[in-house]
């Protein structure tokens, strides 16, 4: 008996390495969800992989009787319809654990971006200039990093950003205590995180407690020199209040990966806001965490269609 896995999304064909390399299974590869192709593979796949980019709704999944499992080969589902996957008794698996890193990395890139205006000083450079006098930078050093959020990514923000000397400050209701204390997180109020912040950084899901979370108000609190950033999800920035802010200068920069509407508008105000650095949602991208996340969900996949294993599934209360 062999099962068959359709992975789409350009998932990395590296790591589904313990799939392909497993003879109870047949892997096919089709990166575009339009197509003929990955209508007729889906017509008889067991598990179906995929990215953010393709929608996981009750179309697709009617068109998939024999389905059994979706992989999400990084974190977020928002682009899997659960409750029309658990009615037709598909397991959802993401890998939460497998873009920590990048994603932790990342942020640090950006605040060093942001702080040393690397990316207006390269700009500069491409346009024949030599402007050494406008990119004063301040030093990470001393400054005081409030989190808002400190799972898995913030808590690896946080260790990295102790290594520049930095003082750490999170607000995180939902944080066990003593996982902060492992980390070394001082748990402060969200008022405190704002007031008292030289830079701030968003590691928080977007859910109704989160969006919105930094609007126009809240950045008024802020110091006047406070560096913002958000590399976790678009719309816990409230972004044409933070245009604003940026342009009448309620605060000194902001870098962002992720938007509240994803590609960005080009016609968003975020596009011409001064001392902003904006990347198209590379917090995942890096070559070790693809591989990572596609690992991890190709073990579940075998978990699932040899084993029957389900308890890892996000959905796991629903369908047990
Ligand atoms: P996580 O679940 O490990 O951590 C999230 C933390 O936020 C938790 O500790 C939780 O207690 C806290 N939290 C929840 N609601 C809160 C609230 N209202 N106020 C303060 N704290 C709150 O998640 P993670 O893996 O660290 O990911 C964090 C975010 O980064 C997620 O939104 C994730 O989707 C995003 N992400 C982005 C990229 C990217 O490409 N830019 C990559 C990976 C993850």
């Amino acid at each position: 008996m062999s099962y068959s896995v359709l992975s789409t999304d350009k998932v990395s064909t590296q790591g589904l390495a313990p799939l392909i390399e497993d003879d109870r299974f047949e892997v096919a590869s089709v990166d575009d969800s339009a197509s003929a192709e990955f209508g007729t593979v889906l017509a008889t796949a067991d598990a179906l992989i995929v990215r953010s980019a393709t929608k996981v709704g009750r179309e697709l999944l009617a068109r998939a009787p024999n389905l059994r499992v979706i992989g999400r080969a990084g974190v977020g589902i928002d682009n899997i319809d659960l409750m029309a996957a658990t009615e037709a008794g598909v397991a959802v698996f993401n890998a939460p654990d497998g873009n920590t890193i990048a994603a932790a990395e990342m942020t640090v890139a950006l605040m060093l971006t942001l702080t040393r205006h690397v990316a207006a000083a390269d700009r500069s450079m491409r346009d024949g200039r030599w402007d050494r006098a406008d990119f004063k930078g301040i030093e990470l050093r001393g400054k005081m990093l409030g989190l808002i959020g400190a799972g898995r990514i913030g808590g690896e923000v946080a260790k990295r950003c102790r290594a520049f000397e930095m003082d750490v400050i999170v607000f995180d209701p939902y944080l066990d205590p003593d996982r902060a204390k492992e980390l070394g997180l001082q748990l402060v109020d969200l008022e405190t995180v704002i007031a008292d912040s030289d830079v701030i950084s968003c590691h928080v899901p977007l859910n109704d407690e989160t969006r919105g979370l930094i609007d126009a108000a809240v950045m008024g609190r802020m110091k006047s020199h406070v560096r913002l950033i958000n590399a976790s999800r678009g719309g816990v920035i409230n972004e044409a209040d933070l245009a604003e802010a940026l342009t009448d200068g309620t605060i000194a920069g902001a870098a962002l990966d992720v938007y509240e509407s994803e590609p960005l508008d080009v016609s968003s105000p975020l596009r011409t806001a001064p001392n902003l650095v904006m990347t198209p949602h590379l917090g995942a991208s890096t070559v070790e965490a693809q591989v990572g996340v596609a690992v991890a969900v190709a073990k579940r996949v075998i978990e699932v269609l040899a084993d029957g294993e389900l308890s890892a599934a996000v959905n796991a209360n629903e369908l047990l």
